[in-house]
């Protein structure tokens, strides 16, 4: 990863962590610090920390932390290259191609998405020919339009196994490629030969927001198996984020996108006019799906099947968009399963009826426990009561009074009642939350601890030397004054020694060693250890002084040590029980 340190500098410069961050999460500025909800964990109070002085940012929440390239890794799901480049794409930069990999990985990223071009063209032409007038049959059947067979791109895969690889390879496209672009598989007998992936199914192209071909699924026009067949895991795409039609939805001019369990239920949508309909890929929704989506729109209509498994679906996905920003509505479908069903059966009048008449998540939750329980019957409304107060639990005041006045009238119950359990429900949660936090800042001690396996044993020296880590790499210019006092190869703990040691070697070198630069030395494990360690600083005053007494309780520790004999690698348990004990 030879990126130069100036072409890192001016990426840190240009890319700013708190306005880079801002496009995903939802910062307060309090005083020199940043907070917000963490996007990486789920949390109702905001432990999720951006550090514009240190160009950082760090969760006390679930540990996550590390610098602006760190975030972007983390929140688009990249490697660090690629996190580099997607960062250096935002803010202009070139990113400079002295190193082979990078251009190497780039080329065959361009060529793919040129080879999923050219498939989709010639899956789309395929419909106006012989083999493929049975793929059009199927969408005429479906009620499409000829002009949203084009808007959508969509296309027909000819019974045969080598339609496609045969196109390609004509026009110029190695056996390679087409497998690593998973347009083509490898035979099992002879793997010199290949053969399409894609047979005897109708088309949908995934394209992305930029417009690029980077997947396809294909479904079968009858009974068997598998039903959809879907792009796996290529280059240019990630299952766990990809999302059917954005490219459309994005230029509705809608500030809400309605979210379908699949293909065809988009496109009957778009075609009767409501062209911000979208649909993850595969089954479940994922939070990697639920954050690209957030940044489309404040407001997700989740328009899943009417049947059990499509409500489980709905209820899960709820859960999933609690880490975003965004508002979330239900659609309550009826007089047909999904909305492809509702628009052939009853037009588009009855489908903006039920958007209109979308159930907020409250109402959601509520009507999914009723469903549950007899209510006409006492134990079915005990149970059901009991359900719905754990749900009002968590709402505003202003919903508590509406939802408990609708409650109290439907079972016939006092509506005070119901809004004195569901407080008393509040403050329990709350206990059970502060509790939850409590484990979590245990946990991040516990990353500390993973990582250096001497720290528990030589607690206060290994504070110490974090402490010592932190002032320097605020304070850089203190180097030449510690340096006379204590050096790396005085501390307690290996992994301190190592991480001060990269670090003051950069300091002294005059190079920056900040940790965008130190990513070649540690592992990303080691990134959010230093991001954890980097925030103490936050809380010191900054003196050398400070310095001082971190390097006399250091030094004490480290004679304790030699006086002890105390080696980690040979110790047995009852040693360091011993060794506990004295302490
Ligand atoms: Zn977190």
């Amino acid at each position: 990863m030879a990126l130069s340190d100036d072409f890192l500098t001016e990426l840190r410069n240009r890319a700013d962590i708190e306005s880079t961050i801002s496009s995903y999460v939802n910062l307060k500025r309090a005083g020199r610090i940043s907070k917000g909800l963490c996007p990486f964990h789920g949390e109702k109070t905001a432990s999720f920390t951006v550090y514009p002085d240190t160009q950082s940012y760090y969760c006390f929440g679930c540990g996550n932390g590390g610098d602006v390239i760190t975030f972007i890794k983390n929140i688009e799901n990249l490697d660090y290259i690629d996190a580099v480049r997607f960062l250096a794409d935002r803010v202009g930069l070139d990113v400079p191609d002295e190193n082979n990999y990078d251009s190497t990985m780039n080329k065959r990223r361009l060529r793919m998405l040129e080879a999923n071009r050219e498939a989709a063209r010639f899956f789309h032409k395929c419909l106006q020919t012989q083999d493929g007038a049975i793929g059009y049959r199927y969408f005429k059947e479906r009620g499409l339009t000829d002009e949203t067979i084009i808007k959508f791109g969509l296309g027909f895969a000819p019974d045969s196994f080598f339609a496609l690889t045969n196109h390609l390879i004509s026009k110029g496209f190695t056996k390679e490629e087409l497998v690593f672009a998973n347009l083509a598989r490898r035979s099992q007998k002879n793997p010199q030969n290949i053969y399409d992936n894609f047979r005897n199914r109708v088309i949908f192209p995934i394209i992305d927001v930029k417009g690029n071909v980077i997947a396809f699924g294909g479904r079968v026009m009858d009974d068997s198996k598998p039903k959809y067949l879907n792009t796996s895991d290529t280059l240019v795409y990630k299952k766990s984020m990809g999302v059917f039609a954005l490219n459309l939805a994005k230029k509705s001019g809608k500030d809400s996108l309605i979210l379908c369990e699949g293909y065809m239920d988009v496109i009957a949508l778009h075609q009767a006019g409501f062209t911000n309909a979208v649909a993850g890929l595969g089954t479940a929704l994922t939070s990697e799906q639920a954050q690209l989506l957030s940044r489309y729109a404040s407001e997700i209509l989740i328009s899943y099947d009417a049947d059990e498994a499509g409500q489980k679906a709905a209820a899960r996905a709820l859960t999933i968009f609690k880490k975003t920003n965004v508002k979330i509505k239900i659609l309550r479908l009826s007089g047909g399963k999904d909305p492809d069903e509702i628009i052939k059966n009853y037009g588009v009048e009855k489908m903006k009826a039920i958007i209109t008449g979308a159930a907020n998540e409250i109402e959601f939750a509520l009507l999914r426990e009723h469903s549950k329980f007899d209510t006409a019957s006492d134990d079915g409304k005990r149970q059901y009561l009991q359900s719905a107060i754990k749900i009002l639990s968590s709402v505003s005041p202003i919903e508590l009074e509406i939802y408990a006045s609708r409650i109290a009238e439907e079972l016939s119950v006092s509506k005070e009642v119901v809004i004195m359990e569901a407080k008393r429900q509040a403050k329990k949660n709350t206990v059970i939350q502060q509790k939850r936090e409590f484990t979590e800042i245990q946990r991040q001690e516990d990353i500390l601890d993973k990582l250096n396996s001497q720290r528990k044993m030589f607690y206060r020296g290994a504070k110490a030397e974090e402490m010592l880590i932190a002032l320097v790499m605020a304070n850089p210019e203190f180097v030449n004054d510690i340096d006379k006092k204590i050096s790396s190869e005085d501390f307690v703990t290996e992994f301190n020694s190592r991480i001060y040691k990269s670090v003051t070697d950069r300091i002294r070198q005059g190079k920056s060693h900040e940790i965008s630069f130190l990513y070649g030395d540690l592992t990303d494990e080691e990134i959010n250890a230093v991001a954890k360690i980097q925030t103490m600083s936050h809380t010191l005053k900054n003196t050398i002084a400070e310095c001082e007494d971190c390097i006399s309780v250091i030094l004490n520790e480290k004679n304790k040590k030699r006086l002890k004999g105390a080696d980690v690698d040979t110790i047995t348990d009852e040693d360091f029980l011993k060794f506990f004990n004295n302490n």
